[in-house]
């Protein structure tokens, strides 16, 4: 289905002006719902990067750089309200494009408001300090932009992925190049006409769509550049911070995970079930925080996943627009990934517990996978150690506690964990010894957690995005010594 939208989809956003990139060159977007091409989208290149960082150092000299931090919060509080009263425009769009529920696609787009709104408040109240330094000197610190930032983000939350970081970046004073992913963009492109309209002064946000390989190298390995946000895959990551290095440029990375949720058998199970199954299809899989480890105490093993597989078993799968409890996964390329995994559960004896069903008026031409649980999952194996973005569970009997931590823990990844169990010792024993960058407690995701800090350790990265941390990331400190005698 090609969609009717509002705007050209075909251009690059550099100082405050749409244009066609520089190569003249088109993608195609795809809807994963029925596989048809929705609209093309720019190529973006070197040149466009290149342009657009010009723009965004323009814009730092220019009125951007002058704003005061107060008035610069004031501007991302009005686009704040223009994304609240777009929802409904943006929730569509990011259905048609990546692929997910509506209702998930209405999630992101209020968590995006919520995102402007909470660093539109923040922007002025980030201080350095005063410090007690040597007789006849008075010494302070000052919190700083970097200057331009870069934005390389994925295709699974864009919304979500644009509020945490440019709005971080845009409240402390940056000016931002944007890379949306070359799969899903756009949400990006209606973020930044949203963001126009809405007074951001030129260039502190440009964008340019096109290729990884292309216009996010460019971006990673410009010399203009001052800080890299980057959020996807490992192997990419990994690129990004080797070309970033050639010019000492800092580096967030928000990476993969295998995140655990651990169920004890003195859980509340019915206050834990929800979680269980919902952290494992939301967005069909296709979430960094999945937790696609589901560990149980034996005791409880054989009914929690009798329990899950009865949700499994219940969830509707079908387009994005239909809004049922599953879409269809990004692309062809990515069911295939996914397949390959559920061909090697086959192939080593693993016990499927429960697959759903695909609606039967699905379009044949959608990447749709039923979501499908696998049992007692060996922990050293591929399906509980390697990230699969898709929708498959593994779950994993263990007897006590240190059997759970030695589990939860032996992966190269550590993003997120959830504990189930009513132990008050317990709760803190492994929230301190779970090796991750989020640990909740009875409940997981905690709805977003807009405020709560976010990032991992090992494989799922460095640096911490959301909360009031992201600004300090997107800043960087001055320390000033004056001698008065
Ligand atoms: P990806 O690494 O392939 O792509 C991410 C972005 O990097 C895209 O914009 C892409 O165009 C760009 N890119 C690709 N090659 C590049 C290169 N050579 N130089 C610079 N940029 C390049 O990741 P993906 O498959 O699109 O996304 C899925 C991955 O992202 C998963 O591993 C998932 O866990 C991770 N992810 C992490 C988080 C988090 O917050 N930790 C959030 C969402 C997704």
């Amino acid at each position: 289905m090609a969609a009717t939208l509002a705007f050209d989809t075909d251009r690059v956003f550099i100082g405050g002006r749409w244009q066609a990139p520089a190569s003249g060159g088109q993608l195609p977007l795809l809807n994963p719902s029925d596989g048809s091409v929705l609209v093309p989208i720019a190529r973006g290149g070197p040149a466009d990067v290149d342009a657009a960082v010009h723009a965004a150092h323009a814009a730092l000299a220019g009125d951007w750089g002058r704003m005061s931090a107060t008035e610069r919060g004031r501007v991302l509080q009005r686009i704040s309200a223009r994304v609240l009263e777009q929802a409904d425009e943006l929730a569509r769009l990011e259905a048609l494009d990546v692929g997910k529920p509506l209702k998930q696609g209405r999630a992101d787009a209020v968590a995006l408001a919520r995102y402007l709104e909470f660093y539109g408040g923040a922007a002025d109240k980030v201080h350095g300090e005063t410090l007690p330094f040597a007789n006849g000197y008075t010494a302070l610190t000052l919190r700083e932009p970097h200057g331009v930032t870069g934005h390389i983000v994925p295709w699974n939350y864009p919304m979500q992925i644009i509020g945490r970081s440019v709005g971080a970046a845009l409240a402390m004073g940056n000016a931002c190049v944007l890379k949306p992913a070359e799969e899903a963009c756009l949400t990006a492109l209606a973020f930044a006409h949203i963001a126009h309209d809405s007074g951001l002064p030129a260039g502190a946000l440009n964008l340019v769509p096109g290729l990884g390989e292309e216009a996010g190298a460019a971006l990673s390995s410009h010399a203009g550049i001052q800080h890299i946000s980057f959020t996807g895959s490992v192997a990419t990551g990994a690129l990004v911070q080797a070309a970033a290095a050639r010019h000492a440029v800092p580096v967030t990375l928000e990476l993969g995970g295998k995140s655990p949720q651990i169920v004890f058998a003195d859980a509340d199970l019915d206050a834990a079930l929800p979680f269980l199954v919902n952290a494992g299809i939301q967005n069909a899989g296709q979430t960094c925080s999945a937790a696609s480890r589901i560990l149980v105490q034996r005791p409880v093993f054989e009914e929690v996943l009798r329990r899950m597989a009865e949700r499994y078993r219940a969830l509707r799968v079908g387009p994005a627009l239909s809004d049922l409890d599953v879409g269809p996964l990004i692309s062809a390329r990515q069911r295939e990934i996914v397949q390959r995994y559920l061909r090697l559960a086959q192939d080593s004896g693993l016990r499927i517990a429960a697959q759903a069903e695909v609606v039967a008026d699905a379009p044949d031409g959608g990447f749709y996978l039923p979501p499908t649980l696998v049992a007692e999952v060996p922990p050293e194996h591929a399906l509980a150690q390697e990230e699969i973005f898709g929708p498959v569970q593994v779950v994993i009997p263990f007897d006590d506690e240190a059997d759970a931590l030695r589990i939860a823990n032996g992966t190269p990844y550590g993003l997120v964990a959830g504990v189930w169990t009513r132990d008050g010792g317990r709760q803190l024993r492994l929230a301190r010894a779970l090796k991750c960058g989020q640990v909740f407690i009875n409940n997981y995701g905690a709805g977003g957690g807009i405020e709560l800090p976010f990032g991992g350790v090992k494989l799922s990265g460095h640096g911490r995005e959301k909360g009031f941390e992201a600004l300090y990331g997107f800043s960087t400190l001055k320390t000033i010594a004056i001698h008065h005698g």
